[in-house]
């Protein structure tokens, strides 16, 4: 049947159309149109011959499909067979590729044979493999895009033999297509244009059910679609919701040229329009559904749909963002990933176990040092990258290094992970060793009593444990690796060590401060013991006792213990200062040191005067003083009584001036400023740096410490009113029956 052309030109036609001769024209398109050829030029007559063929006045009442496939696999051929077209195809003597670039022609089956539908437009594309183009896979790349961006039903044509064959069946190729087809035609598109995959599986012996390579196909496309890289908003999209499938097998042509003949004229009536739900999406496997779908239709008025033909292919061929992948470099991912794969087992049974053991020890608090760890890493970084390079460099350079790179990030990052938990434990068991060293070298010293140097020992432990951590870090270095680097964690080392020094210095400082303290203790104890017993001579006094003349012993008691308390506390102050500045102790830390040591010293003067003033001891003392005087003469001389003596006013005399040393006694008061000693200038100021640790186990001391709401002369109280109450009667009741027994003496003349 010949179409007229249109009487009037139509808005699209061109005036190289108009120049052409309806039958010229004819005759010109007998194998159809040549849409784009090999040098990727799109041809400007698309919208002559769609006249020619009377397209153009369809509005949307045409449809278009395309054939997929590799090459020489029979597409050309099948599409003559089904829609009586003449798309070259190859001859059987020479095997070369027939069809270049993208050709199209109209089905030439008469209207409505077999129900077919109007206006079907059939695509015969270059095939893939692009075995005659050398390594060039850009056009077949592009030209499939251009099918699938166009097309309402794609023909997917593969060998039976092919199905399950990723690099055969050109799934490495349609995973491309697909990804490009989604970042350039579908991100931004309103509706989401569906399209009909349909596989047409040739050369079908049989043995195999169609169903069986269906659901290989099915897979295989399913796989395809998670491993392409989705633009964002359609990450979780599904391959449903872009397409369609169909699936059908035909008998090998040359075997079985009837039943192929047959089984293709069969096809041919499938192309018909139908109207399933378009909601209703997924498998159209009943063998006689219809295959133009009202939703595959791209919507495109067919005299509009040469220029947008035209400009879909301008953005595939324009677009330079666009880099798509050769199929070099597809191979090249896929086998990188695979090799990477098979060098990473060796190095996870290398490393995990360390990774484990890791994880074991930091869960019970325990982390500890893996010996060997440095070799082990260095040995399986340099296996597996040397593996790697082995097995991948022979691959695309860019991608090899790409993966090179993607493979070491990984394995680093483990590697540095069990290099950083290493660092750790050795800081802490080096640590523990440094405390523990310097502690157990502390108590060696003093075990042989000799005046060890602190100091030195610090020292000495200090750099045998930065010597340790370094040597223990420098061991897990990993060749090749800057990460591996510890300068930062060995000054964090050492910065705890310094602490931990510190912290040690502040306990030797205590230790040295009760060692003082004791050697303070001890000589109070003898000094004041030796100043209260001169209290037992109640003599001396120059002068008469009832004068109220004490002698020194009695009269300057306070004054000298202030003394010799000072005194003592000084030279305990400058044995402090010294040995705590032979350890390298701040001058700070000096400074609350000698505080601390006056206020304790008080303390241990204060309880050693308590003491001294208990009641059995204090009255032992006024005992003696008070026999003193009334048993000797001013020469010292014993005295023998005799009847005639004044026995009652020696008695009065020397018991008066014993019972005046009572008020004495109570109040620790120098006779020399007749004021309490200048105890709160004497301690001085607490030093800025105290801290409460330091003043935790200091009682307070009034007149010194202000929140005791205590003065100094509250202080300075030995005895109370009540105290001195008390000792007075029991001293009379002593001094009355010596004097009784005195008298009694004389009367009996029984000498003394
Ligand atoms: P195209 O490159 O895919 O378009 O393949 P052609 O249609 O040009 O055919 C390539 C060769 O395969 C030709 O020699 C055909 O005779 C042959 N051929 C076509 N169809 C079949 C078929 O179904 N089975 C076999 N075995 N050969 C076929
Ligand atoms: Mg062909």
């Amino acid at each position: 049947s010949i179409t007229k052309l249109p009487s009037a030109p139509s808005l699209m036609m061109n005036s190289h159309f108009a120049s052409v001769g309806a039958d010229a024209s004819k005759d010109a398109y007998e194998h159809g149109i040549q849409v784009i050829d090999e040098d990727k030029v799109f041809n400007q007559n698309l919208s002559t011959y769609l006249h020619v063929e009377n397209v153009i006045p369809a509005g949307f009442n045409y449809h278009l499909i395309s054939v997929f496939g590799s090459q020489s696999t029979g597409k050309s051929t099948l599409l003559n067979y089904l829609f009586k077209t003449q798309f070259g195809v190859m001859s059987e003597q020479e095997r070369r590729q027939t069809t270049k670039g993208i050709w199209m022609s109209k089905n030439k089956r008469a209207a409505g044979e077999k129900g077919m539908a109007e206006n079907i437009l059939v695509m015969d594309v270059e095939g893939t493999d692009g075995r005659e183009r050398g390594e060039d896979q850009d056009f077949e790349r592009k030209s499939a895009l251009f099918a699938l961006a166009t097309s309402e039903v794609l023909i997917v044509n593969i060998w039976e033999h092919q199905v399950g064959l990723y690099q055969g069946a050109n799934m490495g190729l349609l995973k491309t297509v697909f990804e490009v087809n989604l970042q350039l035609f579908v991100k931004d598109s309103k509706t989401i244009p569906k399209s009909l995959l349909f596989f047409v599986i040739r050369d079908h012996i049989g043995t195999t059910p169609l169903k069986n390579l269906q659901n290989t196909l099915l897979q295989d496309l399913s796989k395809l679609w998670s491993s392409i890289s989705k633009p964002s908003g359609l990450e979780n999209s599904r391959i449903e919701d872009y397409f369609d499938f169909a699936f059908v097998a035909l008998p090998h042509k040359i075997l079985q040229p009837e039943k192929f003949e047959a089984e293709v004229e069969k096809l041919s009536t499938r192309f018909r329009e139908g109207y399933t739900d378009p909601k209703k999406s997924g498998l159209i496997d009943e063998a006689d559904l219809p295959v133009f779908l009202p939703q595959y239709h791209r919507r495109i008025p067919a005299d509009g749909f040469a220029v947008y033909a035209e400009s879909i292919w301008d953005q595939i061929v324009n677009n330079k963002d666009l880099d798509l992948p050769t199929q070099q470099e597809l191979l090249a991912q896929f086998r990188c990933d695979e090799i990477s794969r098979e060098v990473m087992i060796a190095f996870d049974e290398k490393i995990t176990p360390l990774e484990d053991k890791q994880a074991d020890d930091a869960r019970i608090g325990k982390p500890t040092v893996i010996p060997d760890l440095g070799s082990v890493m260095n040995a399986a970084r340099s296996k597996v990258l040397k593996e790697f390079e082995t097995n991948a460099s022979r691959y695309h350079k860019g991608v090899y290094t790409r993966k090179k790179a993607e493979l070491e990030g990984k394995v680093d990052t483990r590697l540095k992970t069990l290099f950083q938990k290493q660092l750790a434990a050795a800081h802490k068991s080096g640590i523990e060793t440094f405390s523990a060293a310097v502690s157990g070298a502390v108590k060696t010293g003093q075990k042989k009593g000799a005046t060890y140097d602190f100091a030195d020992i610090v020292e000495t432990q200090k750099s045998e444990a930065l010597a340790k951590f370094e040597q223990e870090a420098q061991a897990i270095v990993v060749e090749g690796a800057p990460w591996s680097n510890y300068s930062q964690e060995l000054n964090l080392y050492r910065k705890e060590l310094d602490e931990v020094s510190s912290q040690l210095r502040k306990e030797e400082m205590r230790r040295l401060a009760t060692r003082i303290e004791r050697w303070v203790r001890s000589r109070l104890d003898e000094f004041i013991g030796l100043e209260f017993n001169r209290l037992g001579s109640g003599r001396g006094g120059s002068g008469a006792p009832e004068t109220g003349d004490r002698p020194a012993s009695e009269k300057d008691l306070w004054d000298r213990v202030w003394t010799l308390f000072t005194d003592t506390v000084s030279q305990a102050e400058s044995r402090f200062e010294e040995r705590a500045k032979s350890f390298s102790a701040s001058n700070d830390e000096v400074e609350v040191g000698l505080w601390r040591l006056r206020r304790k010293s008080w303390g241990v003067l204060r309880s050693k005067i308590e003491e001294e003033v208990m009641e059995g001891n204090i009255l032992l003392k006024l005992r003696e003083n008070f026999e003193d005087r009334f048993r000797y003469d001013d020469l010292g001389v014993p005295r023998i009584w005799r009847p005639t003596d004044d026995i009652e006013g020696a008695y009065t005399r020397a018991r008066e001036a014993t019972m005046g040393l009572i008020p004495l006694l109570a109040r620790f008061r120098l006779s020399s400023t007749d004021a309490a000693p200048p105890l709160d200038a004497w301690i001085g100021e607490a030093p800025a740096s105290v801290s409460a640790a330091d003043e935790d186990d200091l009682a307070p001391i009034g007149g010194v410490d202000e929140a005791e709401g205590k003065s100094l002369d509250e202080e300075m109280v030995v005895m109370s009113e009540a105290k001195q109450a008390d000792l007075l009667v029991r001293f009379k009741k002593m001094a009355d029956a010596v004097y009784v027994e005195a008298k009694r003496g004389a009367l009996g003349g029984v000498t003394q």
